[in-house]
């Protein structure tokens, strides 16, 4: 099903992500998680659908979604963070596998944060952080997509680390096998995988080989 939505805000939340404030159609329902293809509803952009996570909770009247724009690609997520209030979009029913299966540590890059911002406020809200973990992989400390939030959220056990930069409070490397044996001791919790495709295809296999449980690993097919 095809769902009318409104543009209602929009606002930066880094310098090349913003956050968008949509109706909630009446009826619609998702996980935390879950994706939805959005497209830009004017003739010349309507057949354009691309996928995207809300970022709200289950029980908010309104949907958030936190996307990055990529200029050089000239498509939908440019012509998005050009849009202004009252802008019409068309949204499908959600979709997607990456949902919360139990206590585990979040792994992410870049915007691949999205479905794991939804799923941990609504463990926040459900007071249901404690044995969580995440480990957020960046170029550089401005490209941390709400970071305060997530300090805040998981204290010490949010590990930070950017490839570009180096930063105090950031380690300065990528997210590998050693990365994973430094910052975490147990291998048969759930792990949560979401970045681009060679991220998603290396860390599922570094954590195999660390002994994590193919069952246990939840990224998105
Ligand atoms: C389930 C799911 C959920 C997602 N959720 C989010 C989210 O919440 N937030 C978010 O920010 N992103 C999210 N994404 C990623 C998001 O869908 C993409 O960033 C988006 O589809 C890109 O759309 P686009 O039209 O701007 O560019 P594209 O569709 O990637 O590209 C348009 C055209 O640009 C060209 N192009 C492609 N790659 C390049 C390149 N590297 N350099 C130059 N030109 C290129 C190609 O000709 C392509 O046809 C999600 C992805 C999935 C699968």
């Amino acid at each position: 099903m095809t769902h009318q939505v409104t543009l209602l805000m929009s606002g930066f939340v880094t310098h090349d992500v913003k956050r968008f404030i949509v109706t909630r159609p009446e009826g619609f329902e998702f996980e935390p998680g879950q994706g939805v293809e959005l497209a830009i509803d004017r003739p010349d952009w309507r057949d354009e659908r691309r996928p995207f996570t809300p970022t709200s909770l289950r029980d908010d009247r309104v949907l958030e979604f936190t996307i990055k724009a990529y200029p050089a690609h000239e498509g939908v997520t440019e012509a998005l963070h050009t849009l202004e209030p009252g802008a019409q979009l068309l949204m499908s029913d959600p979709f997607g596998t990456i949902q919360y299966k139990g206590p585990g540590v979040f792994i992410a890059g870049g915007a691949g944060i999205t479905p794991f911002i939804a799923i941990l406020r609504q463990l926040a809200r459900d007071h249901e952080l404690d044995g969580h973990s995440l480990l957020f992989s960046n170029k550089t400390p401005a490209d941390m997509i709400v970071e305060k939030e997530l300090r805040h959220m998981l204290r010490e056990r949010c590990i930070l680390t950017c490839t570009d930069e180096q930063a105090p409070g950031y380690a300065s490397r990528v997210i590998d096998r050693d990365f994973l044996s430094e910052h975490v001791s147990d291998f048969s919790q759930h792990f949560y995988v979401c970045g681009p495709p060679k991220f998603n295809e290396s860390l599922n296999d570094a954590l195999k080989d660390l002994g994590a449980a193919p069952d246990l690993l939840v990224f998105e097919k």
